[in-house]
């Protein structure tokens, strides 16, 4: 076959369902998200952590839970081609980050604050804020039990939230105190239930003996009345875990964190205990939860470490781009600073030189390509400058070339017309192309 025939035969792949490209101009605006991430993370101390995106399947089993949406119907998972083992795409990353630190003993010396960025994998119905790869930021505290810690978390999101310019977003809380009080709560729930048998749909039944916690947790609207009325676990909790629930609320209030208590907010796990809180927002429809989290005292054990005292949580950065830009709170597009316009392909080496020590000097420069297959003419080129954003065109004509030097040329309004500047002495006048003109 020729090149051509091979062109004409073959398919156009595009990217699997649910997985977004992200492209520039909208790549810019998760390069400042991830900005203002990484500053305010380096505020609180926090520190990064990166695990692999593949992770044996067990992990999740255990460490996201048997029962649970993800690991019933939501993972990528797939045995090794070549040695058969069960491996899975990470469908979030509280059990990689946990697995990591018994693996290399983190907190053997204290307690750690970290925190990651990544893609994560579902196997979800894809729709505006649900897809089947999407990023998540989490941060996690492993090796502190204290309620302060709890709370410090909660501040860190909320203080993310202002960072971004993020406005009604609601902070809900409930504990789930220890794992004496769920098994009282857990025997007066099934109970109830079972009063009411007829009034649960099929996956609540399923869950009723095995994870009855969750059925509180429904989106199903003929169930809201009875959830509303089920016996609640904040009923169960003794002094010592209201005394946690209290203080995380205290501290809160006292750094200005409004939030307000929700007693169906569950997880229906049994490592997690005392706090679980969500961030919610009524404006992007049902995919509102932009960030949950909760205390998991109990998933160190589970996976094998020593018991270790942990909370963290997970936030969606799709949703939340989402509502900066339904809110208008879009970063700016980036720009170049300058556009170099080359006439001649006979000007190439000096320009691409000259334009290299400008980028090197700070300055953001974009070199009109196509030269050598044919100038474009002026008129062009300065069309695409304009159209790249530049402040200056900088005119590296054979005259300016011929005495060493370089028109820059203002492109916005207001700016002064012209000036030749000397190609000997870029690093003194570079810093005046990085002001708009
Ligand atoms: P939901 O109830 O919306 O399915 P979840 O309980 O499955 O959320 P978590 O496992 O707690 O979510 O993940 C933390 C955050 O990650 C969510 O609050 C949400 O912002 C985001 N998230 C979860 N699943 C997806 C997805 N498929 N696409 C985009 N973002 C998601
Ligand atoms: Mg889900």
């Amino acid at each position: 076959m020729t090149e051509k025939e091979i062109d004409s035969k073959a398919e156009k792949l595009t990217a699997v369902k649910g997985m977004n490209d992200i492209l520039p101009p909208d790549s810019a605006r998760w390069e400042w998200l991830e900005d203002q991430v990484r500053s305010l993370m380096g505020r609180y101390a926090y520190r990064n952590i990166r695990t692999p995106i593949v992770e044996p399947t067990a992990l999740f089993v255990r460490g996201t839970g048997e029962t649970t949406d993800i690991v019933e119907k939501e993972m990528y998972s797939f045995a090794d081609k070549l040695n058969g083992e069960e491996l899975t795409l990470r469908p979030e990353n509280t059990p990689g980050v946990v697995r990591a630190a018994i693996q290399h003993n983190l907190t053997y010396d204290g307690g750690k604050r970290l925190y990651y960025m990544g893609p994560m994998f579902r196997h979800e119905r894809p729709q505006r804020g649900r897809y089947r790869q999407f990023y998540q930021l989490g941060a996690e505290a492993l090796g502190f039990a204290g309620p302060e810690v709890d709370a410090e978390l909660m501040l860190l999101v909320h203080e993310l939230f202002a960072a971004f310019g993020l406005r009604n977003v609601r902070v809900e809380l409930n504990s789930l105190g220890v794992a004496a009080e769920r098994r009282a709560h857990r025997s007066a729930l099934i109970a109830y239930f079972e009063q009411h048998l007829e009034l649960l749909d099929a996956d609540s039944q399923r869950r009723l003996h095995m994870n009855p916690l969750r059925i509180l947790d429904t989106k199903n609207p003929a169930m809201q009345a009875l959830v509303q009325q089920a016996p609640q676990l904040l009923d169960y909790l003794g002094p010592d875990s209201l005394q946690h629930f209290d203080t995380v609320k205290t501290l809160l209030s006292a750094c200005g964190v409004n939030w307000s208590v929700n007693p169906r907010l569950v997880r229906g796990l049994d490592y997690y205990s005392h706090t679980v809180f969500e961030f919610v927002t009524d404006e992007l429809g049902a995919q509102g939860t932009l960030c949950g989290g909760g205390r998991y005292d109990g998933l160190f054990a589970l996976l094998g470490g020593k018991p270790t005292p942990a909370v963290g949580w997970g936030m969606g950065l799709e949703r939340v781009l989402e509502l900066i830009k339904q809110q208008g709170e879009t970063p700016a597009a980036p720009v170049p600073n300058a556009y170099a316009v080359i006439p001649d392909a006979v000007a190439l080496p000096r320009a691409m030189q000259a334009v290299q020590t400008l980028r090197g000097a700070g300055v953001s420069v974009q070199m009109h390509a196509a030269v050598t297959a044919g100038a474009d003419s002026m008129k062009t080129q300065f069309k695409k400058a304009d159209a790249s954003g530049a402040a200056y065109a900088l005119v590296f004509g054979s005259d300016e070339l011929a005495e060493n030097a370089v028109t820059v040329k203002a492109l916005r309004e207001g700016g002064a017309a012209q000036r030749r500047e000397s190609l000997s002495d870029i690093v003194k006048w570079a810093s005046t192309l990085q002001s708009r003109t």
